[in-house]
Order: C-alpha cells, then sequence, then structure tokens
C-alpha cells in the first residue's frame, strides 16, 4: 500500500520529464536523410539482367525515385550524394535461416553466460550486416533482446525476424539435455536451455499451446518446431518424426489465432508430410525428401527453406561422433533435394543454418554463391532477395518490418547495396564484401561507404 502510494505520488514528476524529454527530442529533429545514387545500374531483386545508367532517390527510410534523368536533390547536410560510376545497386540479401545467438558461439558457451553470449550475437551482427545481410530470419535462439538493441540503433545488425526458442519433445532435435537430466516431470524445473529461451521441450498439444504463445508473447513473428531428427542434437535419429499431429496442430493453430505461421525443421519424408498434413507453412531444410514428398510440397504450395550446406559444417563434427554419423547420413541429400525443388517448382527459400563457427559465418556470402551449383547467379541472388522476402512477409500481422524487403523499386524499402562489378556475372563478388561492396545501407541509413568522403 504504502509502495503503491509512493508510486503515484511520484508519477506527476515522471510525466514532467517525460515530456520535458520529448519536447527536447522534437527540438533536435534532424532533417530526413536523403541519399542519391547517381549513375547505377539497378539489380532489382526480380529480373535477370541489370538496368541501364539510371538513378536512385531515397528519402527517409524509402526508394522515393528511380529514373534515367537527373534528380534534383538540395545539397543541404542532410543530403549525401554517392556518384556510382556505373557500379551495381542491388537490393541488401536476406538469410532465411540464421541463428543470430549461436551462429558463433561455441556449443558449451550457447548455454551459459547470457551476458556474454549477447555481447558476442551482438559483434557478430554487426559482421552479419558488414557482409551485406540487412535482414535474418532467426530460426532458433533466445534472440528478442538482440533484435530490440538493433532496432533501438545500439547494437548495428540485421532486422531480425525472430522465432524465440526452437520447440522440440523430449529426445527430438533442439532437446540438448543429458540423460543424468531425466526424467522430466511435465511442469517441473526448466533446464538451463529452457530458461534462457534457446530451446524448449513440450510433449502434448497443452504443453506445445503455452510454449508456441509464450514466444509470440515475446515478439516472435512466425514459431518453429522440429518435426524431425536433427544433426547436431545427441538424442534424435534423423529417420524418427517427433511430434505428433496433434501436436504439431496444436501449434499451427496458436500460430493461426496470432496471424502468423509455423515453420518445421524435418529431412524425411514422413517428417515433411506429418508437418504439412498438421498445415505447417514452411519446411526447413527437406535434405531427404523424395520425388513424392516434393510433389506434395509443390502442389500444397509450402514454401521450403534449404540451405546448400558447406561440406566444412560436416567434417566440423568429430570423426566417429553421433553428429558426424548424421552429418554423413544427410550431406549426400543436399544435391538432390536442390534438383527436385527445381524439378518440380518448389517455392524455394535459402539460408545458410551456420552454428558456432565464426569462420563459416564469414562465408555467408560464399555460401550463397555456392547455389550456383544448380542456379544462375541471377537466381541464386532472386533467392537471396525477393524470394526471401516474400517468406518473410508471410508472417502477417506479426510482421515487426512491414514495408517492402528485398527489391529495389519506387516505395520499397532503402535496404541497398553499391556493389563494384556485376554479380550477374560474377556471383563470387558477394563471397568479399569487405572489398566489393562500397556502400551498405539498412532502412535509408547508410553504415558503410568508401566513395563520399
Ligand atoms: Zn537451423
Amino acid at each position: 500500500m504504502m509502495y503503491l502510494r509512493r508510486l503515484v505520488s511520484a508519477a506527476p514528476v515522471c510525466v514532467l520529464i517525460l515530456s520535458a524529454l520529448s519536447a527536447s527530442a522534437a527540438h533536435a529533429q534532424p532533417a530526413t536523410a536523403v541519399t542519391l545514387f547517381n549513375n547505377v545500374r539497378v539489380f532489382d531483386g526480380k529480373g535477370s539482367s541489370l538496368s541501364e545508367p539510371t538513378n536512385v532517390l531515397v528519402r527517409g527510410n524509402l526508394i522515393e525515385r528511380i529514373s534515367p534523368s537527373p534528380i534534383p536533390v538540395d545539397r543541404s547536410a542532410a543530403t549525401t550524394i554517392v556518384d556510382g560510376g556505373g557500379r551495381t545497386l542491388m537490393p541488401g540479401l536476406i538469410d532465411n535461416h540464421w541463428h543470430a545467438m549461436l551462429a558463433r558461439t561455441s556449443p558449451a558457451e550457447a548455454f551459459g553466460d547470457v551476458g556474454f553470449n549477447n555481447l558476442v550475437a551482438g559483434d557478430e551482427a554487426t559482421d552479419t550486416l558488414m557482409r551485406g545481410f540487412t535482414t535474418v530470419r532467426d530460426v532458433g535462439g533466445p534472440v528478442f533482446g538482440l533484435k530490440r538493441a538493433i532496432d533501438q540503433g545500439i547494437v548495428k545488425g540485421p532486422r531480425i525476424y525472430p522465432s524465440g526458442a526452437m520447440i522440440t519433445v523430449t529426445s527430438g532435435h533442439g532437446d540438448f539435455r543429458q540423460l543424468t537430466d531425466l526424467p522430466r516431470t511435465i511442469g517441473g524445473m526448466l533446464t538451463r536451455m529452457e530458461q534462457i529461451g534457446g530451446a524448449i521441450v513440450a510433449d502434448s498439444p497443452d504443453e506445445v499451446r503455452v510454449r508456441v504463445r509464450e514466444q509470440l508473447m515475446q515478439g516472435a513473428s512466425q514459431v518453429k518446431l522440429t518435426a524431425g531428427g536433427g544433426v547436431s542434437s545427441p538424442f534424435s535419429p534423423i529417420d524418427v518424426t517427433t511430434f505428433t499431429e496433434a501436436e504439431l496442430r496444436a501449434a499451427v493453430e496458436a500460430a493461426d489465432n496470432w496471424g502468423t505461421y509455423v515453420t518445421a525443421h524435418a529431412f524425411t519424408p514422413n517428417a515433411i508430410r506429418g508437418a504439412i498434413a498438421a498445415g505447417v507453412k514452411c519446411i526447413e531444410h527437406g535434405t531427404l525428401m523424395d520425388d513424392a514428398t516434393a510433389r506434395l510440397i509443390a502442389e500444397k504450395g509450402i514454401w521450403l527453406s534449404q540451405q546448400p550446406l558447406p561440406d566444412a559444417l560436416r567434417t566440423g563434427f568429430p570423426e566417429g561422433s553421433v553428429q558426424r554419423a548424421k552429418a554423413d547420413e544427410v550431406w549426400p541429400g543436399i544435391a538432390k533435394s536442390y534438383e527436385l525443388a527445381k524439378k518440380y517448382k518448389i517455392k524455394t527459400a535459402w539460408g545458410t543454418d551456420v552454428l558456432f563457427s565464426r569462420a563459416l559465418a564469414q562465408q555467408q556470402g560464399a555460401i550463397l554463391a555456392s547455389l550456383t551449383r544448380w542456379y544462375t547467379p541471377a537466381e541464386a541472388l532472386v533467392m537471396a532477395t525477393s524470394t526471401n522476402a516474400e517468406l518473410l512477409a508471410l508472417s502477417g500481422k506479426r510482421n515487426p518490418y512491414p514495408g517492402k524487403l528485398g527489391v529495389v523499386e519506387q516505395g520499397a524499402v532503402a535496404d541497398l547495396l553499391l556493389v563494384d562489378g556485376n554479380p550477374l556475372n560474377n556471383i563470387d563478388l558477394i563471397a568479399d564484401p569487405a572489398n566489393n561492396f562500397k556502400v551498405i545501407m539498412k532502412d535509408g541509413k547508410i553504415y558503410k561507404n568508401t566513395l563520399t568522403k
């Protein structure tokens, strides 16, 4: 009571301070930033060729005008003019299978000190943006704080579409407990991994609903469940199907009630089919799918979020380990699943799934370039820009960044890269962002510019 009274009597002071703050903020309001890119050739994120030399005007966070004729601007302090010199202007890249909290940290650290992990992830987020990735879809990890810090401009990094904790079953992919942690009591103490929101176990439709709603409450833009075995978790064989259809359906209903969708980790035909039957809208990996399953994915209009996983990820697991044996089982499916995705014209998104390796994270652009095993450079870049943006938009009303992403067109959000050369002829340019990306812009703000003094 005493406490309450003190709070109430303090309120007018707070209001005064707040109104004083907002008054000074309004006073210091900077003029809207304007950037004019002169003489650039545009890759719009959709086509297969560059435009003729043109000029692109960005005002605030939007692309306002694209015109081959000179665009007049006033040369105020808030105006930046970039002489493109005929270089390529393209949309910022999107990685649709990223783990911002787990990409650089070691497995041992991942469920350790939260403060340390956030600082590591913040530094990695800055590197991610400096590689030209202006947006990532995070498919598992305690990423809400990092996202908030980036959105508030405290840390430089990409936009993050967060899933929050990966939801799994006992012994499923994402259950990193040891056998000594068993048995679990439903409603009992949470493990460390669960407390920090990395991954969480749910073994009934009711538990699944609780866990899904908890992620949505924290701001998840989509929800991630693991429908079958995975490589990195110790007790989930690749062939198993984990959630029952009723459990998956509970997640789908809860997400659907919030106007968004469930994406499910699944390698095998059984796991994929179970997820689709339950109403899941996107499959992560799909690496071991067969012809009939690929056809089903295409017919149902389900998204497939694939990754051209580099061999270094497989050989990174020690020889003789359970994880290595499982990686050896999955890797041969990579090429076949890409061929099936092409054959059945599946809606295919791209991502990297880098885990626990700064060196591999630095290869993010190179992993994208490796798609040219199956696609033309233009097809690969369309996938990592406008197509990936289409999948992001599936989060509907829960989309934290509702503007148009992944394209260079009037009215779209100004996430832009100025590339020294033509990536449609030489996609390897994107594998060396430090040298080849001359300007990196996210949301109309320039984060790198080596051209304008
Ligand atoms: Zn993953």
